[in-house]
């Protein structure tokens, strides 16, 4: 049965978008959000009529909210905490009181979902409010979080409408206050991180029609992310460099489980993305040359982060305790400033070798030795490999996070972009934020884009120099060979082949990866320095540009100043950041090919 709200508003949408069953916010905004792909004119004037709707409704329907609407389900409520009172009080151990009090607030929580009347209409149709908030008004809010984020043991079995006995308000004081002060710094934390993005993206513009390059990233046929990017490599009788349509994907799953395309993170410009390697817009037009795809994507990744802030806002999140700190904005920023405290951080090996002994440790947790190497699992987490286990430098040995720089220093700068593309695409896929995943790509490129030089018998650079990555690959293209694929372990690659960047040392691992693309051989670089890959923390990276003038956009600016004067550094105008441009006014916007 069709409800009037339902036809009013399939009215507006074209036939095969309308829906047949329950319309809620998130079903309206997918459809909305097809609408303005297909036909973002048409989508627009809908969207209008869609607003004028909502005010005409909302003025003349004269809905309110009667007693009914507000009466508590103490029912449903008794039922599930009257049995836990009396158990409740006969434990003494807050480790199981916390566990009993997460339960019962799961259990709580789902039944709150159901609510009735029009306030539990108002949560279902995901307009407004939480379930979470029509239980601790009309039901309990079981328990509340201290300073830390832990459960403060206490059974609050009390519901706000009824008023809390002392001892709850006692107990729930803490959550209330982290509340208040969460929904005011909502705004500003993801102001600053935008402003944080922006300072190291801010140079990522569309700068060529081509580079020319034949690779690109590995991706499922299955995963929505291809559409409008490029064929890196022929698959499925279409030919290298053919757009991917929705069209061609349905043919491409038919016979490919993965495809290779072109992405921002592998693209051979030495600054800049060409427009193939982005692929084309939400428009269905490529990039104009000259386009700051980096702003745009810094945008992008903080346009939901406030959502982010108020929806850990509403209180315990059971899901939250079994990883603790690797969701929303705290995860996020987890990622990209890889503080020493890394919350949940697995245990990775450093050595190539077979597990030969785990053993309980005398402080807790294990020892596991790889080889004669033994490496420490604290209590929290769990061994993840077994005795005579293969690992390679990177590895985890536990459960738990790899830490990015971690990976990024075992497993090279490529294999590092990707594993923090997929971590940050999962992180907003976990609430709800389906970005296009080639955001998280541009800020790869640009987070990880430095090369420490420790030891170059060319002298071509200075031990300890850091060098971009561009600079580093055009040095290692200069002298090279093609040898089998077979032969390559231990070498060093001299260009980029699928994620893997250039200056990686090929190991098995990337011999079967590369296999698999019926890679048979690969160019190695004959003269390449002795080198090692680090992650910057994101709020230090900007630092490292060699263009005095940009890196005063950040933050040190006496230092960069300091800097500057003393090394006799040069700023670039018609570069590819807009601050020095900009600083120098006069010519602002009239580099040459889309430069500033
Ligand atoms: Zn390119």
């Amino acid at each position: 049965m069709q409800t009037l709200g339902q036809t009013l508003v399939n009215d507006l949408l074209p036939d095969d978008l309308r829906a047949t069953g329950p319309l809620d916010k998130k079903e309206l905004h997918k459809r909305l959000y097809e609408y303005a792909k297909r036909d973002p004119a048409k989508a627009a004037v809908a969207m209008d009529k869609l607003r004028k709707l909502g005010h005409e409704i909302a003025t003349t329907e004269g809905a309110s909210i009667s007693l009914d609407d507000i009466t508590p389900e103490y029912a449903t409520r008794n039922d599930i905490l009257k049995p836990l009172l009396k158990k409740f009080q006969k434990i003494d151990d807050p480790l199981e009181r916390q566990k009993l009090l997460l339960e019962q607030q799961t259990k709580l929580q789902k039944a709150s979902a159901d609510f009735h009347g029009s306030q539990g209409e108002l949560v279902r149709s995901g307009s407004r409010g939480a379930p979470s908030q029509l239980m601790r008004s009309y039901m309990a809010p079981v328990a509340a979080r201290d300073s830390q984020g832990n459960v403060v043991p206490w059974l609050v079995h009390h519901s706000y409408s009824e008023g809390l006995r002392p001892s709850e308000a006692f107990a729930t004081n803490i959550e209330t206050r982290l509340n208040l002060i969460a929904s005011n710094l909502a705004v500003t934390e993801p102001g600053d991180f935008s402003k944080i993005l922006v300072n190291n993206m801010g140079d990522q513009l569309i700068l060529s029609e081509d580079c020319g390059t034949h690779n690109g990233i590995l991706m499922s046929t299955d995963d929505p992310n291809i559409i409008d990017r490029y064929l890196a490599r022929p698959a499925g009788g279409f030919s290298h460099n053919t757009l991917i349509t929705p069209h061609t994907a349905t043919k491409l799953r038919k016979s490919e489980k993965t495809i290779v395309v072109r992405s921002p993170m592998t693209c051979e410009l030495n600054d800049g993305v060409c427009q193939h390697c982005y692929g084309q817009n939400e428009r269905g037009k490529l990039h104009k040359l000259g386009t700051n795809i980096g702003i745009r994507s810094a945008q992008a990744i903080t346009e939901p982060l406030t959502q982010f802030t108020l929806s850990a806002k509403h209180g315990v999140r059971t899901g939250s305790t079994t990883k603790p700190g690797v969701t929303g904005l705290k995860g996020l920023r987890q990622f990209l400033e890889i503080p020493e405290t890394f919350m949940n951080k697995a245990a990775l090996s450093s050595t190539d070798g077979k597990v030969s002994k785990i053993e309980k440790a005398p402080q807790g947790g294990h020892n596991i030795f790889v080889g004669t190497n033994s490496f420490y699992v604290p209590p929290h987490l769990q061994p993840s490999v077994h005795i005579g286990q293969t690992v390679r430098p990177g590895d985890a040995l536990s459960n738990g996070i790899p830490m990015p720089n971690e990976v990024v220093q075992y497993k090279g700068l490529g294999a590092g972009r990707k594993y923090v593309v997929d971590k940050l695409y999962g992180i907003y896929q976990d609430q709800g934020a389906d970005l296009d995943k080639r955001h998280f790509e541009v800020l790869a490129r640009t987070h990880l884009n430095q090369v420490q030089i420790d030891n170059d018998p060319e002298k071509r650079f200075y031990p300890g120099e850091i060098v971009n990555y561009s600079t580093l690959q055009k040095s290692l293209s200069e002298d090279t060979k093609d040898v089998a694929l077979r032969a390559a372990n231990g070498q060093v690659l001299a260009r980029g082949y699928l994620q893997h960047t250039a200056g990686t040392i090929v190991t098995p691992e990337i011999i079967d990866d590369l296999k698999q693309q019926g890679i048979k051989t690969v160019e190695v670089a004959t003269k390449p320095p002795v080198m090692s890959f680090h992650m910057q923390p994101i709020t230090s990276n900007p630092l490292l540009n060699p263009d005095w003038m940009a890196r005063l956009g950040h933050r040190k600016l006496k230092a960069s100043i300091l800097e500057g004067a003393h090394f006799a550094q040069k700023a670039d105008i018609h570069g590819t950041h807009p601050v020095p441009a900009f600083a120098y006014g006069k010519e602002f916007g009239t580099g040459p090919k889309g430069r500033y």
